[in-house]
């Protein structure tokens, strides 16, 4: 089995490879180490070779990562997120790539004015249009960004899609140019005070792709942290 530094020594190099084929300059993608398989004790490997961003999908899973390792590198919070739940995560990552509807939108805000803070969010979009997936249709973004425009403490950073699982990754390429296409859309409208920069998309079986379609953050778990049984 690989050790976790090779790992991360060839995703690093599929991503350079990636960025070279489409004329995109490593800089411009982030590697996020998404750790909800691994235990603490790799989260804090992971750290120590160096990657920064650290992501996670639950809550509960998180909790006992969060409060030994959390004053380190930067958290991303990726997975669906309960209105109820907002408490625990507000002010503890700095990104949350699932905002999909209003009423978490309402709750975010609202915990972050209570705090002091201004929260950056993802809004997740469901380019697939797959009844499973979470995230707001693309032609319901423009009039949920004017919905939220008055919510000062929310500021929209970025865009974020989970594609299908393909066995082809290829065939996963319509999904992240959707992405792409729509936040250069958005942009145009000129919804946000500032234009939306990110994209989150790609994670172990398609970041490749992601990535030539233009992502700036891929969301790498098995590939890059393993998947621990029991973690
Ligand atoms: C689990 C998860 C990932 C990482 O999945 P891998 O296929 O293991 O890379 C990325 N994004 C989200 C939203 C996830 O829930």
């Amino acid at each position: 089995m690989a050790t976790l530094q090779e790992r991360i020594a060839r995703v690093e190099e599929r991503v350079a490879r990636a960025c070279a084929a489409s004329g995109r300059d490593v800089a411009d993608v982030k590697v996020i180490a998404v750790t909800k398989y691994v235990s603490l004790e790799t989260v804090s490997a992971v750290l120590d070779a160096g990657l920064e961003d650290i992501a996670e999908s639950r809550w509960q899973d998180a909790e006992h990562k969060w409060n030994a390792l959390g004053h380190q590198g930067t958290w991303h919070f990726i997975g669906h997120l309960q209105t109820n739940k907002v408490k625990d995560v507000i002010g503890k990552f700095q990104y949350i790539h699932s905002l999909d509807r209003l009423s978490l939108a309402r709750e975010l805000h609202k915990k972050a004015e209570a705090a002091g803070l201004t929260v950056n969010v993802f809004l997740q979009v469901n380019i697939s249009g797959e009844d499973t997936k979470f995230g707001l249709p693309p032609e319901a973004v423009p009039g949920f960004l004017r919905e939220i425009s008055g919510l000062h403490r929310i500021k929209v950073v970025g865009l974020m899609t989970m594609a299908p699982y393909e066995a082809e990754p290829e065939e996963t390429r319509p999904v992240f140019r959707g992405l792409r296409e729509l936040r250069d859309e958005l942009n145009l409208l000129a919804l946000t005070p500032e234009p939306i920069q990110e994209l989150s998309m790609g994670m172990s079986n398609d970041f490749e792709v992601a990535i030539q379609e233009g992502a700036t953050q891929v969301r790498l778990g098995t590939v890059l942290v393993g998947h621990e049984e029991g973690a």
